[in-house]
C-alpha cells in the first residue's frame, strides 16, 4: 500500500481508503450495493483491509449509513487506534445541529473522529454551511475544543469544493470522481488553490457500475495521477477487500475517448466528463442528468430513473423553446446538450413512469 499526505494536517493516509456504505445492514436509502454483513463479519472485512495496509476509513451518521458507523466503532476497538485515520460526516448545515451530531458520532465510534465532514454541501445550502454560526463554524470550534481532529467539506459540486479550498477553516475536502467522471478532478488538478487541502475522492467504482466495462485494476490505476490524498472504495465483502487492497496497482493512462469507446460496446453513452462548466439559466443540472442516463444504461435502473425524473422532464421542456443554448458555450466536449436531453426525454417516455407537462 502506498501512502499520501493529507493536505497540511500532518496525517498520512493510505492511497486507497475503506468506504463503509456496503457493510451497513438494513434498508438505508443510500447508493445500492450493500451486503448487510453482521458486525463480526464486517469487523473481519475491515481488518483484512487493515492487514493489507489500509489506514483510512470513512463513514457517516446512522441516518445516512445505517449501522456502518457503529460497526466501524467495533473495528476500532480491535486495532491500534493511533494507526487509523477515521472520517465521519453528517448532512446538517447549521452549527447547532452538526455540533450535536459530532458528539453522537464520537459515542458511536468510541473515539474522536480525525476528520468530520459537512456532508452533501450544495449550492442551496452552502451559504448556511459557510456562514456565521453555520456547520463549518461549529466544526472549527469542535476542532479547537479537541473533539475532532480536522474539519471537512464533502460535496459533488466543483464550485462548493472551490469555496472550501479558499476557506482557511477547512482542512480536508471530499468530492467524487472516476475514470469517466474525471472533469472535476481535472479542474482540481489545474487549480493551485486546492493544493493546501487534503482531498478525498469517492465513487471510484461509481457504486460498482463501472466494474464490468472496466477492471478494478483499470479503475484504480486510471485515477492515480490525480492529486488526491486517498481514494475511497466501497467494500462489503472479503473478496472486494482482497481485490482492492491486496495488490498495488500501477497507474493506467486512459484517454477519455478510450473510456467512452469501451463503454460503446454496451450502449451509446453521453460523452460527458462531468466537468460542471455548463450552466443553464433555468437552473437545470445537466451533468447530473447525463450521469444518471449513463448509470441507467450501465444497469442501475430504478435508482437512476428516479433521479432523472426529478428534473429532466422540466429541463427538456425548457430546451425545446430555448434559443441561445448558453449551456453549450463552455462545453469542452462539444456535446449537443439539448439533443442529449431529448434522448433522456425519450428514454423516460419509453420507461412509462413519465409524462411531459
Ligand atoms: S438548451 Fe436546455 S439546458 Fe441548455 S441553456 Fe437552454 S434550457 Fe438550459
Ligand atoms: S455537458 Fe460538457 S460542460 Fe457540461 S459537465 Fe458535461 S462535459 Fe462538462
Amino acid at each position: 500500500m502506498r501512502y499520501r499526505e493529507l493536505g497540511k494536517t500532518g496525517l498520512r493516509v493510505s492511497e486507497l481508503g475503506f468506504g463503509t456504505i456496503p457493510i451497513l445492514s438494513g434498508h438505508v436509502p443510500v447508493l445500492p450495493e450493500y451486503f448487510s454483513p453482521d458486525t463480526e463479519t464486517a469487523v473481519k472485512i475491515m481488518r483484512m483491509a487493515y492487514d493489507y495496509g489500509c489506514n483510512f476509513y470513512d463513514t457517516a451518521i446512522v441516518e445516512e449509513y445505517g449501522d456502518a458507523e457503529t460497526k466501524l466503532g467495533e473495528f476500532v476497538k480491535t486495532v491500534d487506534r493511533s494507526r487509523l485515520v477515521i472520517s465521519d460526516k453528517a448532512r446538517f448545515y447549521s452549527g447547532g445541529e452538526i455540533y450535536r451530531e459530532v458528539l453522537r458520532s464520537a459515542e458511536n465510534l468510541g473515539t474522536k473522529p480525525d476528520i468530520y465532514f459537512v456532508h452533501q454541501v450544495d449550492e442551496d445550502n452552502a451559504d448556511e454551511v459557510f456562514g456565521r454560526y453555520g456547520a463549518l463554524d461549529a466544526l472549527y470550534d469542535l476542532k479547537r475544543e479537541g473533539r475532532i481532529g480536522f474539519t471537512g467539506i464533502a460535496s459533488h459540486y466543483y464550485n462548493v469544493l472551490y469555496r472550501g479550498a479558499t476557506d482557511p477553516r477547512v482542512d480536508v475536502l471530499q468530492g467524487s470522481g472516476n475514470i469517466l467522471e474525471r472533469g472535476m478532478l481535472e479542474r482540481i488538478k489545474k487549480e493551485k488553490t486546492f493544493r493546501d487541502k487534503g482531498l478525498i475522492i469517492n465513487k471510484v467504482y461509481a457504486a460498482g457500475l463501472l466494474i464490468g466495462p472496466f477492471t478494478v485494476a483499470e479503475l484504480i490505476g486510471g485515477i492515480l495521477d490525480y492529486p488526491f490524498s486517498s481514494a475511497l472504495l466501497g467494500i462489503g465483502t472479503f473478496e472486494q477487500a482482497e481485490t482492492a487492497f491486496a495488490e498495488e496497482y500501477p497507474p493506467v493512462r486512459f484517454s477519455f475517448e478510450e473510456v467512452i469507446d469501451r463503454m460503446r460496446a454496451g450502449f451509446d453513452p453521453i460523452a460527458c466528463d462531468r466537468c460542471q462548466k455548463c450552466v443553464c439559466p433555468y437552473g437545470h443540472e445537466i451533468h447530473t442528468g447525463f450521469r444518471q442516463f449513463n448509470y441507467y444504461m450501465l444497469g442501475k435502473e430504478f435508482w437512476a430513473i428516479k433521479k432523472l425524473n426529478m428534473d429532466m422532464h422540466e429541463a427538456y421542456r425548457h430546451c425545446v423553446s430555448c434559443r441561445e443554448a448558453v449551456c453549450m458555450q463552455d462545453c469542452h466536449r462539444h456535446i449537443n446538450i439539448p439533443g442529449e436531453l431529448g434522448r433522456i426525454h425519450r428514454l423516460l417516455e419509453a420507461y412509462g413512469d413519465y409524462r411531459l407537462t
